[in-house]
């Protein structure tokens, strides 16, 4: 058909269910498996057809079902329960914000992706499901919190293999008619437009509202007719086509985010970045900060002292870079807006790369969002080391530990990945309220009083749901690629529920190693083949479309599930989405995650799986690395890095059979001498997993740690006009331009060995270049191992200082003497980039 237009036309709900509307827009329900059965229930095939959309699924079903409802006793009961259950969320007072920290600034999150819902294929991984699980618990806590992102109207794509088990992509557009979002109206209750010009041409950028909870994320949209057909596709992939692609979305985002907040009134204290891809928020904030008469480093001092830039990406080269030449084009009248050069605004970004043999200065995302954000922060603790390393080079003179980048380890949202009769398990022996205080460690000890037999029996019936579900999923792929009927009918048979199944799923990034496990096939052949004790596995997973590495990892697994040893024991599922996700966390009985560390900077789906009960097996990289306790899973390798990756995977392969082999097959089926059951191992995961992991502990942990304190330092420098921030940016400018003429020479008397107590005497000769003393922070550092001690120097006569340094422990020492200077509220130590070692 040549279509000319098109018309919803919206079913009338009869008025005993009239709110299953409201419901279907508010993702409350994606988190709440009782709502979302009122949809399921009014048709469970079109609930299947369309990823378990409300909004669609309200559209589609025909009006005789929605009267047969609306007369049954039993679907009005569940629709009073879950209606009163959200109201009572909804109508909330006592949360935990307002209860525990009630002058809490609002914060404005923005993110590239964000994954919500299967139905809502705005995201790509991890990354955008952690976003999303932030938001869906900053409305739990009730956070005053408002998120940004961007409405991909192809979404991220569909993965279909073909008979050869290779990966084939596939973009449908979504129909925006169909997904819980609303246009967002202005004060006169109009349609919001915000416009952006890049390279010349303003762009037009709708605006949808979101609503998750308690709070509402903004997707911005750029395909409205008063764009041209090419800045039309600026939102119809996830990171673009090519890197101008790129850059014009990321100018989007951030720019048009802010536009959008202000256009709508949104109140907005604290910014945080998720991720680089966000960093240009600051080009528009530091704007407007000009507009209102500031000077561009006045302006860009007040924007950076409400900012938050948390990094997720532990590798130089995945964190974006454009040469300037590029961001000439798309950014090029920005220096002119700010008032300042492009010498001083790229200054802030500038990251030198080896491209093509040559040094060529670029345009870094994460370099500019550590200088444009006051606090900074990665995913793990072992990430937020790494992340101190990586970026040391920025903070010259500062050791790597005291380079100010910390971490807040992630979480997951437990409800959104736990199943519904685990829940209902668990209400059993939690107190009433545990789903509002997920993040409460001693509450969770009453797991230990669920028995054997319980956990037994639900996840039996977990694991049997999702062998249904990829049975079917499996079937729809053969019959799909015309396979024999011989093979589609053999999919009825795939997995058996009572062996040890293992799952893997996640993105088919290579340093996740997928095919690790296939290292030694003749071994695996023995663990899989095993006469009394078998062992199955499941994997999923997309590789990015341009990534052929991946894409063959993906083939190589594919190819040995085909083999007549591993048919039916070894399966890949395709299209992994949230949906696969929580089908194989709730239904596998142990999760598997064997990436190259230090590269997994955290990981978050091993804690999707311990909520769940099945516990974790996974190196010792990221959360696992802080999650593991001896007892609540089991690790894979060492904890150390390798110069030869092939010794690495060799040693972790190794490490992995042998430990199934030795410890998990012969616990889980009950066959270890004086070892634990089964169940205690599971209790001991859940129980430690599910409150130190959840989303809720995370977000606690970003107000506690940056929110609060951000929001209070950059109202402080705001104030009256930015009068601080003035301050600021003057005395920077100042001890910056005086910097050269200072001077330290620095003297200690060491022996060459010392008594545990001994002090030496460390003494400096400072020529301060009319830096005042109060100013200018003289002081020993002392470091021993990866410990950093500082000891200030006391000023005495014509810039001398001194001070008595105790050697407390034994140990290596190293002595050093440093100034830096400093004035109260700074950031860090190293905000004014000085650092002078004698
Ligand atoms: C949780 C989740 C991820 C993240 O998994 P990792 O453990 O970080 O690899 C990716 N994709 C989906 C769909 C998820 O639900």
């Amino acid at each position: 058909m040549n279509v000319i237009g098109k018309v919803t036309v919206l079913p009338q709900l009869p008025a005993e269910i009239a709110r299953l509307s409201e419901l279907a827009y508010n993702l409350y329900w994606s988190w709440t498996p009782h709502a979302q059965a009122l949809f399921e229930e009014l048709d469970p095939a079109i609930w299947e057809r369309f990823q378990h959309n409300p909004v669609r699924t309200l559209l589609e079903v025909p009006q005789e079902r929605l009267q047969e409802v609306a007369a049954s006793p039993s679907y009005l009961s569940g629709y009073a329960q879950v209606m009163a259950d959200f109201d009572a969320y909804m109508d909330r007072k006592d949360t935990w914000v307002a209860t525990r920290t009630p002058e809490l600034r609002p914060v404005a999150y923005f993110s590239m992706e964000y994954g919500f819902h299967e139905s809502l294929p705005i995201y790509s991984g991890g990354l955008g499901v952690l976003a999303g699980d932030h938001c869906k618990s900053a409305s739990d806590l009730g956070l005053p919190f408002t998120a940004v992102g961007m409405l991909f109207h192809q979404g991220y794509f569909r993965q279909l293999f073909d008979k050869d088990g290779w990966q084939n992509e596939s973009y449908d557009e979504l129909d925006l008619t169909t997904l819980p979002i609303r246009p967002a109206l202005g004060a006169q209750g109009e349609e919001v437009r915000v416009r952006v010009r890049i390279a010349g041409r303003e762009i037009a950028v709708k605006v949808w509202t979101l609503q998750v909870g308690r709070i509402r994320v903004l997707l911005l949209d750029a395909n409205v007719p008063e764009n041209s057909e090419e800045d039309r596709k600026l939102t119809s992939r996830l990171y673009g086509y090519n890197q101008d692609h790129r850059v014009q979305q990321y100018v989007l985002l951030g720019v048009a985010g802010i536009r959008a907040l202000r256009a709508l009134g949104v109140p907005a204290e604290v910014y945080h970045m998720n991720e680089g891809h966000a960093a240009l928020m600051s080009l528009e904030r530091i704007r407007e900060y000009v507009e209102a008469g500031l000077d561009f480093r006045t302006a860009a001092e007040t924007a950076a002292s409400s900012t938050l830039f948390t990094t997720h990406t532990p590798v130089a080269a995945g964190n974006d870079a454009f040469t300037f030449d590029l961001m000439d084009k798309y950014i090029g009248d920005w220096p002119g807006q700010l008032r300042t050069s492009r010498e001083e605004l790229y200054a802030l970004a500038r990251h030198d790369q080896q491209w093509d043999g040559h040094t060529v200065p670029a345009f870094s995302m994460t370099v500019f969002a550590l200088n444009v954000s006051r606090a900074a922060n990665g995913v793990s603790e072992l990430h937020g080391e790494v992340s101190r390393g990586m970026w040391n080079f920025l903070y010259p003179g500062a050791e790597e530990n005291e380079v100010p980048i910390g971490h807040v380890t992630n979480g997951a949202h437990n409800l959104t990945f736990t199943s519904q009769k685990m829940r209902d398990l668990l209400s059993t022996v939690l107190p009433g309220d545990w789903t509002e205080r997920l993040e409460d460690e001693a509450m969770w000890q009453a797991v230990e009083k669920l028995s054997d037999a319980q956990l037994s029996d639900v996840q039996r019936e977990m694991k049997r749901e999702m062998i249904a579900f990829i049975r079917r999923r499996v079937r729809e792929q053969l019959q799909r690629n015309g396979m024999p009927a011989a093979d589609v009918a053999a999919s009825e048979h795939l997995l058996d529920e009572n062996t040890l199944t293992i799952g893997f799923a996640r993105r088919f990034a290579t340093y996740k190693r997928a095919t690790l496990l296939f290292r030694d096939r003749a071994r695996l052949s023995r663990i899989v083949n095993h006469p009394e004790h078998p062992v199955q596995f499941v994997f999923a997973g997309k590789a990015h479309p341009a990534d052929n590495p991946g894409k063959a990892f993906i083939q190589e697994i594919y190819k040995v599930s085909q083999e007549s040893e591993f048919r039916g024991k070894i399966v890949i599922l395709e299209n992994y989405d949230m949906n696969v996700a929580r089908h194989l966390v709730q239904g596998v009985d142990i999760w598997l995650n064997n990436p190259r560390r230090p590269l997994e900077a955290s990981g978050t789906s091993g804690m999707k799986a311990s909520f769940n009960g099945s516990p974790n097996f996974s190196v010792l990289d990221g959360w696992w690395r802080e999650g593991y306790d001896g007892e609540n899973g089991w690790p894979i390798g060492e904890e150390r890095e390798y110069a030869d990756l092939a010794v690495q995977d060799d040693a972790d392969a190794y490490d992995l059979y042998r430990r199934l082999e030795e410890e998990i097959v012969p616990r889980y089926y009950g066959t270890a001498p004086g070892a634990g059951s089964w169940a205690a191992t599971v209790r001991r995961s859940i129980e430690t997993v599910s409150p130190r992991f959840s989303m809720q502990r995370q977000v606690i942990d970003y107000v506690q740690q940056y929110y609060g304190p951000l929001g209070q330092r950059g109202a402080g420098l705001a104030a009256n006009g930015a009068a601080r921030a003035r301050e600021v940016a003057a005395w920077k400018g100042w001890v910056r331009q005086q910097w050269p003429h200072t001077h330290i020479q620095a003297h200690a008397n060491l022996p060459t060995t010392a008594r545990p107590g001994e002090k030496v005497t460390v003494s400096a000769q400072v020529n301060p270049a009319g830096i005042r003393p109060e100013e200018l922070r003289v002081e020993a550092v002392l470091r021993r191992g990866q410990e950093v001690l500082h000891f200030p120097l006391q000023a005495g006569e014509n810039g001398t200082y001194n001070a008595e340094v105790p050697l407390e422990g034994s140990g290596l020492y190293s002595l050093g003497v440093r100034m830096l200077p400093v004035i109260p509220g700074l950031s860090s130590d190293f905000e004014a980039g000085l650092v002078k070692w004698a």
